[in-house]
């Protein structure tokens, strides 16, 4: 089932190896008072631009470590994370962060403010940051709610306001760290949907981590799948349903939909009981 990255799958003038990740050997060791945790053994990976790759396995196999290693948010053991040429040494507005939890929205600002922090804190004039957010609030059906605290807002609405913050930066990468998975399944299948069209409209690279395998099948256009701790690659598969244009209600009644999701599920209990 092991595959290279699909450069096929990648929307047409996506192509620009420039904003390619590579993750080259890469562990990483956790210090604790009992001794180092090993979360990552080993692990390869070529994320071509213009990907949408969800990444999936047990919990505690090491997905979340794997997305804060892309992010800059930590670094590996040994081995390198590189976008493009360059070295990941640190968080960049390149690449944006969404998390489970929408308590990396600041309460005491508004929605608009949330958004436009970050353009604040790299000076881009007020102008261009007011037009800046109110595309991203367009763009996530926001624009209503702007000025509300984002205390007002419902679960999914929050996750919309992380969206927007971390697309207005205009990264090149966006990683979402179970984005939807505190949310109740109807609002869930919206945002799903939502970005998708997000994806399909910005030709971003986008690095979307889940325990969902069918929220993985509906979505990616390659998805890799993880073994247990000490993570490392074990299914690396092209996927094009979500390019098929079929909505979500077609899809889980195609044979081939059921087929991949039961595969995957079975790589991923196969995977728990070696
Ligand atoms: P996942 O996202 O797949 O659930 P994580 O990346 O959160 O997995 O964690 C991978 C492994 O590393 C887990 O076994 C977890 O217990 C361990 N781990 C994560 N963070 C820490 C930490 N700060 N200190 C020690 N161990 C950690």
């Amino acid at each position: 089932m092991t595959s290279s990255a699909n450069v096929g799958s990648v929307p047409i003038g996506a192509r620009n190896a420039d904003r390619d990740l590579h993750v080259r050997a890469v562990e990483h060791e956790y210090p604790t008072p009992n001794g180092a945790v090993k979360a990552l053994a080993r692990l390869d990976l070529h994320i071509v631009a213009g990907e949408f790759l969800c990444i999936v396995g047990p919990s505690g196999c090491g997905k979340s470590t794997l997305l804060e290693l892309l992010a800059g948010l930590r670094q590996p053991t040994t081995g390198t994370v590189t976008l493009g040429d360059r070295t990941i040494i640190g968080p960049s507005r390149r690449r944006g962060v969404v998390f489970q939890q929408s308590s990396s929205l600041y309460p005491w600002l508004t929605v608009r403010g949330n958004i436009e922090l970050g353009m604040k804190l790299q000076r881009v004039p007020r102008a261009e940051r007011r037009t800046r957010a109110d595309e991203e609030l367009q763009r996530v059906g926001l624009t209503e709610f702007a000025d509300h605290r984002v205390y007002e807002l419902s679960g999914g609405m929050q996750q919309r306001c992380q969206i927007a913050r971390a697309l207005a930066a205009d990264p090149d990468v966006l990683l979402l760290d179970e984005p939807f998975g505190a949310l109740d399944a109807l609002t869930r299948e919206s945002l799903q949907g939502e970005l998708r069209q997000i994806w399909q409209s910005t030709a971003r690279t986008i690095i979307f981590v889940t325990h969902s395998i069918e929220e993985a099948a509906l979505l990616a256009s390659r998805v890799v799948v993880m073994s247990p701790r000490p993570g490392s690659v074990v299914v690396d598969r092209p996927l094009g349903f979500s390019q098929s244009g079929r909505t979500n209600i077609d899809l889980r009644a195609d044979a081939d939909f059921v087929e991949t999701c039961h595969d995957l599920r079975a790589a991923i209990t196969s995977t728990e009981e070696r």
